[in-house]
C-alpha cells in the first residue's frame, strides 16, 4: 500500500474525503502517487487559518522571512536530482528539464530570501511645510495559489516565494495531475519554520477546492495560472467581491525567422521552443513566421532534425521528447491534427502515435504548413504541433507575428540588429527574444505577457512586489 499524501492546513497534515491517484504518462503501468483530496470545508479552514496567521506573520522581520524561504531555496537545490525525477515521472517532463526546473524553483526561493530585506519604499518632498511623505509597501493579506499542471515546481516557486517573502500568508492548490509534486513542495516549506497557518496546501479539483479559493472572503488575492477559460471564471468572481487577481494564461508564441538568419540556429530555436517540454509551455513558439526566400530550406532543415528527435520515456537518457502529460491532452492534440488538416493545413511530419495508451501518451511532434486564418496557426494547442507561416518580408513577418489574440512572448532570429531592434520595440508581447527559443527564462526578471496572456502585474522578479503588496502613502508633520 502506497502512502496516502495529505493536506497541510494550520500546522497538520490531513486527510481528505476522497483519494486521488497521479500516473505517469511514461508508463502507465507504475502510478506515481495516491493523495488525499481536500472537500470545500478543509479548503474553508485552510483560509480561515492562513486568515488568523497573517496578524503576526505580517509583522515578522524580514531577517526571518528571508531565513525560511533561504531554506527552502536550499533543499530544493540539494535534492533537485531526486525531485526532478518525481517531476519527469509525474508530469513527463524530460529529465535534465525536470532538474532544471527544480533547480530555478530553488533558485527563486533564494532570490526572495533577497528581495524580502530590499522591500521597496520611498520618501517624498511634500509641498506643504513642514509635512513629510513617506510610501511605503504593506502585505495584502491571504494569497491563493491556484497552478498548472506543466511547471508544478517553477510555478509555484514564483508565487509563493514573494507572497511570503512580502509577509502575506498563503494557500497553495497544486493541479491535481502533479498532486505529488505539489505535496513535496509543501512538505519543504512546512519544515523550513513558518508559524503554523502561514503556509497551507490543499489538493483537490478545480470546481471543488479552487472555486471556495476564488469565492471565499477571507481570501484577499487570487494569483492563477491556467487555461484562458478557468482564468476568465476567476476573473469574474473575484472581481464581484474586489479580490486582487493576477492570471498568467494562454500564448500562441511566434518565431520570426528572417531570410539573413543563422538557419541552423533558427531550426535549433524552433525545435527547443515548439516541441522542448513536449510543446507544454505557455511559452511553447508553436507559429513559425518565416521569410519567403528561406520558407523551403527552413522547412527541409526543421523536417529533417525532427526526424533526429528522440521520443520516448521522460527518466531515459537519450529522450528529446517526453510523453504528453495526460489522456485527455493526448485527445486534445488529436483532434488539433484533425482540424489542421481539415482546415486545408498541409502535413510536412509528425503526429504518429507511439505506443498509445500501452505504455505511454507518446506522440511524435508534427509540422504543418498553414495559412494565417486557420485555426491551428491562432488558437493554442500546447502540445508538440507547430505551424510554419510563409512571409514576403520583414513587415509582413512582424504583422503575422502581431496577428493573434495572445501576446506572452515573441522572438526573432536574424543577423540585422536594425530588425532585432524594430520587432523588440514593435512586437506586442510581454517577452520578447532575439536568436533565442521563446521557450527558457531567467528566474529573476519579469515574466507575463500582454492582451488575452495575462491580467494584472508581472510575476517574478522585483515588479513581483506589484501584486504581493500594497502601496501606503503616509504624510507625516512633526
Ligand atoms: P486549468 O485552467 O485547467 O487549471 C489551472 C488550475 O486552475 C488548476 O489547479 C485547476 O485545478 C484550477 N481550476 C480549474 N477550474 C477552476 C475553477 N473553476 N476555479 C478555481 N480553480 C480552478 O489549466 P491547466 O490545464 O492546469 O494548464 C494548462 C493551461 O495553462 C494552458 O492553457 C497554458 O497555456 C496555461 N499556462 C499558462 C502559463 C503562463 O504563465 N501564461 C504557464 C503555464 C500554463
Amino acid at each position: 500500500m502506497r502512502e496516502v499524501l495529505k493536506n497541510y492546513i494550520n500546522g497538520h497534515w490531513e486527510g481528505g474525503v476522497t483519494t486521488g491517484t497521479s500516473e505517469n504518462p511514461s508508463d502507465l503501468s507504475a502510478p506515481v502517487a495516491d493523495y488525499a483530496r481536500a472537500d470545500a470545508r478543509q479548503a474553508e479552514a485552510a483560509i480561515d487559518a492562513a486568515h488568523e496567521a497573517f496578524a503576526s506573520w505580517s509583522l515578522s522581520t524580514p531577517q526571518r522571512r528571508a531565513d525560511v524561504l533561504d531554506a527552502v531555496g536550499s533543499e530544493l537545490l540539494a535534492r533537485k536530482d531526486e525531485l526532478g525525477s518525481l517531476l519527469a515521472r509525474e508530469e513527463g517532463k524530460t529529465l535534465p528539464e525536470a532538474v532544471g526546473e527544480v533547480a530555478r524553483a530553488g533558485q527563486i526561493f533564494k532570490f526572495f530570501a533577497g528581495e524580502a530585506l530590499r522591500i521597496p519604499g520611498e520618501k517624498l518632498a511634500s509641498p506643504r511645510a513642514g509635512v513629510e511623505v513617506e510610501v511605503t509597501r504593506e502585505p495584502v493579506g491571504v494569497v491563493a495559489v491556484i497552478a498548472p499542471w506543466n511547471f508544478p515546481f517553477a510555478i509555484p516557486a514564483w508565487k509563493i516565494a514573494p507572497a511570503l517573502a512580502y509577509g502575506n500568508t498563503v494557500v497553495f492548490k497544486p493541479a491535481e495531475l502533479v498532486a505529488a509534486c505539489g505535496w513535496a513542495l509543501a512538505d519543504i516549506i512546512s519544515r523550513a519554520g513558518l508559524p503554523a497557518g502561514v503556509f497551507n496546501l490543499v489538493m483537490g479539483s478545480g470546481r471543488q477546492v479552487g472555486r471556495v479559493l476564488v469565492e471565499n472572503r477571507g481570501v484577499d488575492a487570487i494569483t492563477f495560472t491556467g487555461s484562458e477559460t478557468t482564468g476568465h471564471q476567476v476573473l469574474q468572481q473575484a472581481a464581484a467581491r474586489r479580490a486582487k487577481v493576477q492570471l498568467e494564461m494562454g500564448g500562441k508564441n511566434p518565431l520570426v525567422v528572417l531570410a539573413d538568419a543563422d538557419l541552423d540556429r533558427a531550426v535549433e530555436c524552433a525545435v527547443q521552443g515548439a516541441f522542448y517540454s513536449t510543446g507544454q509551455r505557455c511559452t511553447a513558439s508553436s507559429r513559425l513566421v518565416v521569410e519567403a526566400g528561406v520558407h523551403d530550406a527552413f522547412v527541409q532543415k526543421l523536417r529533417q532534425r525532427m526526424r533526429q528527435l528522440t521520443v520516448g520515456h521522460a527518466e531515459e537518457r537519450g529522450t528529446d521528447i517526453g510523453p504528453v502529460a495526460s489522456a485527455a491532452q493526448l485527445d486534445t492534440n488529436l483532434s488539433w491534427l484533425e482540424i489542421a488538416r481539415a482546415q486545408g493545413a498541409e502535413h510536412v511530419c509528425g503526429g504518429e502515435l507511439v505506443e498509445r495508451r500501452t505504455r505511454g501518451h507518446f506522440m511524435a511532434p508534427a509540422l504543418f504548413l498553414a495559412t494565417p486564418e486557420q485555426r491551428a496557426a491562432r488558437e493554442e494547442i500546447f502540445g508538440p504541433i507547430a505551424v510554419v507561416l510563409r512571409a514576403n518580408d520583414y513587415e509582413h513577418a512582424l504583422a503575422l507575428a502581431n496577428d493573434t489574440p495572445y501576446g506572452l512572448c515573441a522572438g526573432i532570429c536574424t543577423t540585422s540588429l536594425k530588425h532585432a531592434t524594430h520587432f523588440r520595440r514593435h512586437a506586442q508581447a510581454g517577452m520578447v527574444m532575439a536568436n533565442l527559443p521563446t521557450a527558457g527564462v531567467d528566474y529573476h526578471v519579469p515574466f507575463g505577457g500582454r492582451k488575452a496572456s495575462s491580467y494584472g502585474p508581472r510575476e517574478q522578479g522585483r515588479h513581483a512586489a506589484e501584486f504581493f503588496t500594497t502601496v501606503k502613502t503616509a504624510y507625516v508633520c512633526a
